[in-house]
């Protein structure tokens, strides 16, 4: 069980802007020196897929089949531009028109310091970025296209890591296109912010979030093989501490657990699912809540995963597990539960029922158990039941604002539990949120952000608003430097631009 690589066949153009102007030595001094440094990016190792350059750009009707190209093949997940020389910006106005993929505004100079001792004429003519990218930027910012700018000399480790950010972004945003969420159950009765509008999100999202009958899952479960139960208790076995009495006098239990697991993984898989939901509330005939089934969504599948029929933070968490592929930590379903108002040591206590994934990493061994569940009418769940690891993450929740989606990210550090929490039997995580305890909840109760939220601990603020100014969508951030005052002014403005702007 291992999530499919989603940077795997997948590409973004590189395209450099020039014109005919400059003659055929130029030309070819321009397509070489680009190499270098597309070469220079891919070896970094920062960028999760193949930087791939294309021929040099130099007419409008090279520009539109570029563009053209681009936006149709299905491997290509992003386009980057520059301009080593100077390329008239009236020549990207049809290519940039047709464009349907994320863009990405590459700042940068073959030559990393001015040549002040044999500097000339010939040398400037070749190296007017500094001037291109501004001609270029301008036609953008004019059509009014949302992209990334990176500014800085190509050898810079910081450019690629930002451009490398920006490509987890794209994989998420390609990821986002192409999901098909799975809905077990509807949402949980009367709850509000996790109810929306689903045929808005597809259209904003390209998510596609549709119901299954809960009875399609009970026959799902009737149907899974003995065999594929047990090689997943195995599983279990090695990756988890087994509470002893479910190996023992509670083993029908954890097969129950493992084969509701079992189930869930065939539908998702016959139907090309990438997220999944269910509702306490409608289960059909199955034995038991799902525990540790969902809980494994993230870490073993790459998969969006959340309960109560909140399909919004499902879609959250694929496109976080996608976006943190590779990195050290994950993303999960989370839900702000308890605080400790504690002076100088006030924190947020997050956790679920039973659905939060180690995919965002544990401070010990998960352990396996099973402890009775006061609400639902079924029998005991299986669960993991562990601490998330001391760390940076971010929390970011969707809501529907009527005319739009909102996504609100909170910047936080994952601290260790304070005491032993030896009679919680769920997973959960304990953070010190930014910029404060207080200031943070007054602003995220401020901006009607929702009590589920996908936390991630691979990807950080940058990739999350790389990912909202591809998608379209507001993201307001709680940072550090965040003040409730001037918070409660930016969702002001904010709300009033996205009510003039309706290009989303
Ligand atoms: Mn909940």
């Amino acid at each position: 069980m291992a999530m499919e690589n989603p940077f795997e066949g997948k590409e973004v153009w590189f395209g450099v802007g020039s014109q005919d102007l400059y003659g055929e030595e130029a030309l070819r001094q321009v397509a070489q020196q680009t190499g270098e440094i597309v070469d220079a990016l891919n070896a970094t190792g920062k960028i999760p897929v193949k930087v791939v350059l294309k021929p040099t750009l130099k007419s409008s009707d090279g520009v539109k089949a570029f563009m053209t190209e681009a936006s149709a093949n299905p491997n290509v997940i992003g386009v980057i531009t520059w301009c080593h020389t100077f390329s008239p910006a009236k020549m990207w106005i049809r290519g940039l028109e047709v464009l349907t993929k994320p863009l990405l505004q590459l700042a940068t100079q073959h030559h990393k310091e001015i040549p002040w001792e044999t500097i000339d004429m010939d040398f400037m003519n070749l190296n007017q970025a500094a001037h291109g990218d501004r001609e270029f930027g301008y036609m953008v910012s004019r059509l009014g296209i949302p992209r990334k700018i990176v500014v800085g000399h190509y050898t810079d480790p910081e450019v690629a890591e930002k451009v490398g950010t920006w490509a987890r972004a794209c994989a998420g945003w390609n990821a986002s296109q192409n999901m098909k969420v799975m809905r077990w159950g509807d949402n949980m009765r009367n709850v509000a912010v996790t109810e929306g509008d689903k045929t808005e999100a597809e259209r904003v999202f390209g998510a596609s979030i549709n119901t299954w009958a809960v009875n399609e899952l009970v026959a799902a479960y009737d149907k899974v093989k003995d065999d594929q139960v047990k090689a997943l208790i195995e599983d279990y076995k090695a990756k988890y501490d087994v509470a002893p009495e479910l190996l023992d006098s509670r083993y029908d239990e954890l097969f129950i657990a493992a084969k509701e697991e079992c189930a869930m993984v065939n539908m998702m898989r016959e139907n090309g699912c990438t997220a999944g939901v269910d509702n306490f509330e409608d289960l059909g005939a199955l034995p038991q809540l799902p525990g540790v089934g969902p809980q494994r969504f993230p870490s073993e599948y790459g998969w969006g995963f959340s309960a109560e029929g909140d399909w919004k933070t499902a879609v959250l968490v694929r496109i976080g597990a996608v976006m943190g592929y590779g990195l050290e930590g994950g993303a999960s379903l989370m839900e702000d539960y308890s605080y400790n108002f504690t002076a100088g040591n006030e924190l947020d206590m997050g956790s679920h029922m039973l659905e939060v994934s180690p995919s965002i990493g544990t401070i010990a061994k998960p352990k396996l158990d099973i402890y009775p569940l006061g609400i639902g009418g079924k029998s005991d769940p299986v669960r993991l039941v562990f601490s998330g690891k001391p760390g940076d993450a971010v929390v970011v929740s969707m809501a529907d604002e009527r005319e739009r989606f909102r996504l609100l990210m909170d910047e936080v550090s994952i601290v260790e539990p304070q005491g032993s929490l030896k009679n919680l039997p769920c997973a959960r995580a304990v953070w010190k949120p930014k910029p404060d305890l207080k200031t943070a909840v007054q602003c995220w109760i401020a901006a009607g952000g929702s009590h589920h939220t996908c936390m991630t601990t691979s990807v950080g603020r940058e990739a999350w608003e790389d990912f909202a100014r591809i998608a379209g969508v507001e993201l307001a951030v709680i940072d550090e430097n965040t003040t409730a005052r001037q918070f409660e002014k930016e969702l002001q403005l904010s709300e009033m631009y996205h009510r003039l702007n309706n290009r989303h």
